[in-house]
């Protein structure tokens, strides 16, 4: 008896999940940034990613040290 039945059950695969990748600082192997938190600093908040890479390396850096991050910041004249 076949159960496969066409169109009964459709997985929505509408694309890979939200996943962000980056490169490992210390190896270069492809790493995943597994949180983002923002520290205090004296020059104001900065936001902070962990990665953790496949190498089972992991990092906590600024957000701005990532190679890939080219974030859109706006251009502000404040102070
Ligand atoms: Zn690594």
């Amino acid at each position: 008896m076949s159960t496969a039945r066409p169109g009964a059950y459709r997985r929505v695969a509408a694309g890979p999940p939200a996943i962000a990748l980056t490169s490992c600082p210390a190896c270069g192997s492809p790493a995943e940034i597994q949180s983002r938190f923002v520290l205090e600093s004296t020059g104001g908040p900065i936001e902070h990613v962990k990665v953790a890479c496949v190498q089972r390396h992991w990092f906590v850096m600024p957000s701005d040290a990532l190679c890939w991050a080219r974030r859109v910041a706006p251009t502000t004249t404040d102070g």
